[in-house]
């Protein structure tokens, strides 16, 4: 039989004398929603675990103070990185399997930027027992662990054997990437943790190596300090130059000459760096190097913007012989080579083509080859294969030392090297407290990757209770229908013609509105940025968030469990769970 209903006149609705809450319509469910917070790829992707998605929330937000603070937990150095980083992350972010990966360096920056005023609020923990540590170098890496130690209630012993604190980030890279002023605001806020600082001190020298002993601990972050040679006749000609001198002078103020035409032998990040300020020295330049493009290991934004800039570059060039001309320019001549095969870091092999030479001619040359550790200072014991040799823990043959960045073997980035640091910091607070650290490290890993949490840490170092690891986010667990294609945004430049005629900054950062599409761009793989879908679709009403203090409640007594706000969620935090 049919039933109709005559909506036009009064109808009968069950009532009830209390309030219909009491009717707990939730233990009508099989399934209930859980909130659960996974790994974004690009965190898992940036070497120091950065919190991404959320420092990109927050600055999406207008609280970039806060963000900067989220970053500061796993970074100390958001104004270099934001810089100057190679930006692994942005090669795995899911965005890019949608329309175009968000500028996540960028946005970085943008936060150091605008908060360059601020002293966040970052404490030492109260460490009753606190020991001496001794960290030897000031580089990244070096300046890193001295960060983290503080922050464990460590007493830090910083020995720079410069004048002044910064390592490459000081002497190698130019003004026009890494203004000075960044790099020593980012210093002053760590040293402001009470760091006990000793330049102009080169253990090894200065201080004798034996000298360390009265520390508890002893971190090695000497980096690399020696410039490689060509090994071929002529170079060490007057006008033969080796490409961290060139760069440590103009980082220190000075002009030198080097002449109309200048050759920069190399294809890393020092090659491109010496090319591009020679650039700025008035010079024409030739970039030649012994492989192609394709193998060059300098980071691929400087590559791009030597060219940009106007670097000639030359590839499958082998330097075999350099000698001096009547008019005092020099003669370079290059065996010309050809790929083939693979070597041992999977890069194409650089072989010569039997009789095939080129001659070119400058006013000078520049070899960037690489660069080499020095072991000099440091007892045999610690070394192996031409670098300080340390386990998984970074500790050395001796117990008590620890070692990392430039001078171990890991990649030579700025980021990898506040990673070890951060790593480092971590080993010795167990090795001091008398734990194992494979253990812990398993625990408070940020993915699959290698990067560790140092909030993560601390959440678990006293009790042992870590919180659960998070997955790694897939590109498919995202719900994509709710997302609008955008373009990237890109940070504006100087124009050419007025960066070649000085060191100022070339990247000139994102504006407060591009930095709010950028942040607004990011998928918040995994975690929830109280976008309100779940919120608006629960056919109930029972969800409550609260943005300002990142939380989010179900009404579970309430809930049927009927999976809307799983279904509706873009970023696979709302999972549905069998009650058991
Ligand atoms: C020219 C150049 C440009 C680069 N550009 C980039 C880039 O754009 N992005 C990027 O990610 N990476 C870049 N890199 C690589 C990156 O800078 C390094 O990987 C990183 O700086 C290594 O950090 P570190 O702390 O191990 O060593 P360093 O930065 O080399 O610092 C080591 C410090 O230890 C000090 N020291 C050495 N021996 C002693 C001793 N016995 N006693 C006391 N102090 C000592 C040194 O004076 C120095 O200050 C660049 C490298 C170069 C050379
Ligand atoms: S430090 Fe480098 S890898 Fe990490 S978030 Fe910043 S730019 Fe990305
Ligand atoms: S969309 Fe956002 S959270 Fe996802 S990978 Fe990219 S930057 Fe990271």
């Amino acid at each position: 039989m049919d039933i109709k209903y005559d909506f036009s006149s009064e109808f009968a609705i069950p009532i009830s004398y209390g309030s219909s809450e009491v009717i707990e319509t939730g233990k009508w469910g099989f399934e209930k929603p859980e909130t659960a917070f996974m790994t974004a790829p690009c965190q898992e992707t940036c070497p120091a675990g950065n919190a991404i998605p959320q420092f990109l929330y927050l600055a999406g937000e207008g609280r970039s103070k806060e963000a900067l603070e989220a970053i500061l937990k796993e970074n100390p150095f958001p104004g270099v990185c934001g810089r100057v980083c190679f930006h692994p992350c942005e090669n795995n972010c899911h965005r890019g399997q949608y329309d175009e990966v968000v500028s996540i360096s960028a946005m970085e920056r943008y936060i150091f930027d605008v908060t360059s005023n601020h002293h966040p609020d970052i404490h030492p923990i109260s460490n009753a027992d606190s020991k001496q540590v001794a960290v030897v170098g000031s580089g990244p890496a070096g300046l890193s662990a001295a960060y983290f130690l503080r922050l464990l209630g460590y007493r830090v012993t910083l020995f720079e054997a410069r004048k002044e604190l910064g390592g490459v980030m000081r002497w190698g890279i130019p003004e026009y990437r890494l203004p000075k002023s960044i790099l020593k605001e980012e210093i002053e806020r760590i040293l402001q943790l009470s760091i006990d600082v000793k330049t102009g001190e080169k253990v090894g020298k200065e201080i004798p190596f034996e000298e360390l002993d009265r520390f508890n601990a002893v971190f090695l972050s000497s980096g690399t300090g020696l410039s490689l040679s060509l090994g071929i006749e002529g170079e060490d000609l007057k006008k033969v130059w080796r490409g961290g001198d060139i760069l440590d002078r103009i980082n220190s103020g000075d002009k030198p000459r080097i002449g109309k035409e200048i050759i920069v032998i190399g294809g890393g990040n020092t090659a491109m760096d010496v090319a591009r300020s020679a650039l700025r020295l008035g010079s024409r330049v030739i970039v030649a190097y012994r492989r192609t493009r394709a193998e060059m290991p300098a980071i691929e934004d400087e590559i791009r913007e030597a060219e940009e800039e106007g670097v000639r570059f030359e590839f499958l060039l082998l330097p075999v012989k350099i000698s001096v001309l009547k008019n005092r320019r020099i003669r370079v001549k290059f065996q010309r080579m050809r790929l083939r095969g693979w070597d041992q870091s999977n890069r194409h092999k650089a072989i010569p083509i039997k009789g095939e030479f080129l001659t070119l001619e400058a006013d000078g040359l520049i070899k960037a080859v690489g660069e080499g550790v020095d072991l000099s200072w440091i007892p045999e014991t610690l070394s192996k294969n031409s670098l300080i040799n340390v386990n998984s823990s970074l500790t050395t043959s001796n117990p008590k030392i620890f070692a990392g960045g430039d001078a171990i073997d890991q990649p030579r980035t700025i980021v990898t090297a506040i990673a070890s640091g951060k790593k480092a910091a971590i080993s010795i607070d167990l090795y001091l407290r008398g734990c194992t650290s494979e253990d812990v490290f398993s625990k408070i890993r940020v993915g699959n990757k290698g990067a560790l949490s140092m909030e993560a840490y601390l959440s678990g170092r006293n009790g042992g209770n870590w919180s659960e690891l998070k997955e790694v986010i897939s590109y498919p667990q995202l719900n994509t229908l709710y997302f609008e294609h955008s373009k990237r945004v890109e940070m504006s430049k100087l124009n050419r013609n007025k960066a070649l005629k000085g060191f100022s900054e070339v990247n000139l950062g994102l504006t407060s509105d591009e930095a709010g599409i950028s942040a607004s761009r990011c998928f918040s793989c995994g975690t929830c940025n109280y976008c309100y879908n779940c919120y608006f679709f629960c056919p109930e009403g029972l969800i409550s968030l609260d943005p300002l203090h990142q939380t989010k409640t179900v009404d579970l007594d309430h809930c049927k469990g009927c999976g809307t706000c799983a279904k509706v969620c873009p970023r696979y935090v709302v999972l549905m769970k069998e009650l058991s």
